[in-house]
């Protein structure tokens, strides 16, 4: 990472969010769900499937988890309503996992329940490793039950290892790199070892017949992941390319081009700032570029 980057990287926290706005919008479709809708009748007729996203993080009160369930309920209402090609992106800590595990498996099962009445598919994102083990865990309790996956993170060393565990089951997972800041006790540090347990997790899934969604914008991985798909000779239905709304439509349009299905994050809602944050920092050159613009 070069010096601006790094150095962007580690002040982004202390911009103001009125000069943050114009840098995060390409990651958001907007602040209301029909935002997230309009995006996703627009990114279906270009072939690309999403999966919808209500931000939202540091939920402390009962009320507020209980909020953000009735609005994951009425996405998948829209969903069903408008027949958007989509499905439901979750996160544990907005239904209350840090408050009580009670009250979050409470929250999550209306929700699974209304998903399933209306055939759809709901995955529990993966959060910092302080949620890992509760995360598994309730995502092994309902695999059965429901119609739902979860993510695993290549950085986290102990990835391998959760992947044999939940063999003794149906699996559905998104891989990705992983975003949060974790110390290496738990995490590969290195790129390159992400990179190559990310490899090697995508191939140990796939020999266990798993359904993966392959997140990444990397086109290192993405090179892989298509030879892996030739090697286990995944017909198109088994598997599908990820997404971040945002990033690197050229890309996008290479995979789909390429006869893949694709489905696009597409988050919605008034709390952008950590998401935008948490993305910013992935690529400060988005803020440099718009520098030189601005400079030129
Ligand atoms: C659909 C989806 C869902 C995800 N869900 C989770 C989750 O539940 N839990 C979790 O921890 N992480 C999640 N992530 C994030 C993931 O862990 C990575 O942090 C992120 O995808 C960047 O890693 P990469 O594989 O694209 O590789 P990188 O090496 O980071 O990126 C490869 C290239 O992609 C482009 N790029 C990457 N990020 C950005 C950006 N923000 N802005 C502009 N360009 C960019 C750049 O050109 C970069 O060189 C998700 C990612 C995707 C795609």
């Amino acid at each position: 990472m070069s010096l601006f980057n790094r150095s962007v990287s580690l002040f982004i926290d202390k911009i103001p969010p009125g000069a943050i706005a114009p840098f995060a919008k390409r990651y958001i479709a907007g602040p209301e769900l029909r935002d997230a809708v309009n995006l996703t009748k627009k990114l279906n007729s270009q072939g690309a499937m999403t999966t919808i996203d209500v931000l939202g993080e540091f939920v402390s009160t009962v009320d507020e988890t209980i909020h953000f369930r009735n609005l994951a309920i009425r996405v998948l209402e829209e969903i069903d309503r408008n027949k958007l090609d989509a499905n439901l992106s979750l996160k544990l800590t907005q239904m209350g996992l840090k408050i009580s595990k009670a009250l979050c498996i409470e929250n999550v099962e209306k929700i699974f329940e209304k998903a399933k009445e209306l055939g759809i598919f709901v995955r529990m994102d993966m959060e910092d490793s302080s949620c890992t083990d509760d995360t598994l865990e309730i995502y092994r309790t309902y695999r059965d039950k429901f119609n739902i996956g979860t993510v695993l993170q290549a950085y986290l060393r102990r990835t391998i290892d959760d992947i044999e565990k939940l063999s003794d089951g149906r699996l559905n997972i998104r891989l990705c790199k992983g975003i949060y800041i974790e110390p290496r006790e738990i995490a590969y540090q290195e790129k390159d070892i992400v990179r190559d347990n990310y490899i090697f997790c995508l191939e140990e899934l796939f020999k266990r017949k798993a359904y993966v969604g392959i997140a990444t914008h990397d086109e290192y991985l993405i090179f892989h992941a298509e030879r892996l798909i030739r090697k286990y000779q995944l017909k198109r239905d088994e598997y599908e390319f990820q997404m971040l709304l945002g990033v690197d439509e050229q890309l996008r349009k290479i995979i789909l081009n390429r006869g893949h299905r694709l489905r696009v994050y597409v988050p919605f809602g008034k709390d952008w700032l950590p998401y935008s944050i948490r993305r910013l920092k992935e690529n400060p050159n988005i803020i440099k570029s718009a520098l030189e613009g601005y400079l030129k």
